[in-house]
């Protein structure tokens, strides 16, 4: 769970409903004095809830055969935007294109016109892993390169960033249909 993907409504109610929309964000709706420091303690208590149901929104029906590629293709195009816009909003960026591109290994890149290209196989990874792969690509505007200071950027935004990197290293081969 990413404290990224909550969308916090309050209104004049009693009592606290969660749900997870289309784009795998979980929604609270709470009164309007729910505390904050309870709110963590609510998603903690529901976490096996919140994660089964993000993966269900994100998961794969039955593919069609003839082209599972262009189906998961486009499911990444949706989430991957999604969070794109998400981080770039959130650092004040302007994104140019965002390419899906059918790379093995290479999860992402940004050109020298900061246009961004993800693989598709992403789609098939944990959300956080997208989240991670999506930010070490955002700051790749701001660092052209994997300096010191690139990493300390990427922590900035994404602290777990050493974990993500690890299980994609490790993983790989589950990214493969
Ligand atoms: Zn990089």
């Amino acid at each position: 769970m990413l404290e990224s993907e909550i969308n916090i409504i309050r209104s004049k109610r009693k009592t606290v409903t969660l749900e997870i929309n289309e784009e795998a964000t979980l929604v609270l709706r709470l009164p309007m004095r729910f505390p904050k420091y309870r709110i963590k303690d609510l998603i903690k208590r529901h976490k096996c809830w919140i994660t089964r149901k993000q993966r269900q929104v994100i998961a794969r029906p039955v593919i069609e055969l003839d082209n599972p590629v262009e189906w998961y293709r486009k499911q990444a195009r949706q989430v991957i935007t999604v969070r794109v816009k998400y981080y770039a909003d959130l650092l004040g960026l302007e994104v140019n294109k965002i390419r899906i591109s059918n790379a093995r290994k290479r999860w992402g890149s940004c050109s020298a016109k900061n246009n961004l290209s993800f693989t598709w196989r992403l789609i098939l990874a944990p959300l956080e892993i997208i989240d991670y792969v999506v930010v070490h690509e955002l700051m790749h505007i701001f660092e052209k390169n994997h300096s010191r200071r690139f990493w300390v950027r990427v922590e900035e935004y994404y602290p777990q960033y050493r974990k993500k990197r690890k299980w994609l290293k490790q993983n790989s081969h589950l990214l493969r249909v």
